[in-house]
């Protein structure tokens, strides 16, 4: 079968939400020209941007190092970096991750820098799962690790002059977070899912360009890509609601295609309307001074159960 972009090479994948047969060439470029259309649709990046990126080294962040690269790296006055954060969950889960980020960073000469959860909170990520199971506390791994890296790329970028730092979040990301939202009936974050970044004062703006990409393209852009990908999953993912979520929506996907995209259509539209009437207020957190829409911020808040 040809491809029906190019009527000329081998189709190696058909998209079944839009019919295309692809090779490998259209393939590649088509996710690129995507993730270039995000950028500029909504004005994720500007012409003197310092981006960091942040790479644990799965499929999803080395296909926004590569396409980040592909699309800014010919730009002068943009520079790249990237940051990998070793949680410490248990020993061989991020080392594999850390060795394919280096060498890829290697390759395409971007500074890589590498910090850790014991460095900047005190505790890897094991050892403060292992304080909450004795102290009994209510906190599951996904939803404090999810915390604390947020926080520490934060001020990683804004101690070393970042000003944009780029996730590698992607559709199915994207979906799987509104549903669980949805699920937990936590209202207030529904409508915080636009594509447009959000400017707090305090916070360097995260961007997710590979938002409107689904997490099957991406494997397949990565397998083109010849990254070796690793099978080593979070040794705390089967804790979390969001395993069953990717399940259901999988499955819908399957014999529905599309309906990923038009839920994320859905959060577009809702974060659109309601970020004009509707505005979270940030003060400062009365333990640690960063920004945050409660009087302690989440991170001082688990920091405080953990610690005491
Ligand atoms: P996840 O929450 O694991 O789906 O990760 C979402 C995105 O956060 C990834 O695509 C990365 O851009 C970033 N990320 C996750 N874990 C790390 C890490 N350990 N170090 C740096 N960036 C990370
Ligand atoms: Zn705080």
């Amino acid at each position: 079968m040809k491809c029906t972009k190019c009527r000329r090479r081998q189709a190696v994948y058909l998209r079944s939400y839009s019919g295309e047969m692809l090779c490998r060439f259209c393939f590649k470029r088509s996710l690129e020209v995507k993730v270039k259309n995000t950028i500029s649709k909504y004005r994720l990046l500007s012409h003197n941007d310092s981006i960091l990126i942040a790479v644990s080294g799965g499929k999803d962040s080395l296909t926004l190092l590569k396409t980040l690269w592909r699309i800014e790296s010919r730009i002068p006055s943009v520079t790249l970096a990237v940051l990998t954060i070793d949680e410490g969950a248990t020993r061989s889960y991020r080392a594999e991750g850390l060795k394919l980020s280096r060498k890829i960073c290697e390759d395409l000469k971007i500074p890589h820098y590498i910090v850790s959860f014991k460095e900047y909170v005190g505790y890897t990520l094991k050892e403060l799962w292992s304080r909450i199971q004795e102290k009994k506390l209510e906190l599951l791994p996904c939803s404090y690790c999810g915390v604390l890296r947020r926080r520490i790329m934060n001020t990683f970028a804004k101690d070393h002059g970042f000003t944009k730092i780029a996730t590698g979040h992607n559709l199915d990301d994207e979906v799987q977070t509104f549903i669980m939202n949805i699920m937990r009936g936590d209202y207030s974050k529904l409508f915080r899912f636009g594509a447009s970044m959000e400017v707090v004062p305090g916070f360097i703006p995260r961007i997710k360009p590979l938002r409107y990409i689904p997490e099957k393209e991406i494997a397949f852009y990565a397998f083109l890509e010849g990254f070796k990908l690793y099978e080593t999953e979070c040794p705390y993912v089967h804790l979390s609601m969001r395993d069953e979520i990717r399940f259901m929506l999988n499955d819908f996907e399957r014999r529905y295609p599309g309906i990923k995209f038009s839920i994320m259509s859905v959060m577009d539209k809702l974060s659109k309307q309601f970020s004009k009437l509707s505005k979270t207020y940030f003060k400062t957190c009365i333990s640690c001074g960063e920004p945050t829409s409660r009087d302690k911020c989440r991170v001082c808040e688990i920091m405080d159960l953990v610690s005491t």
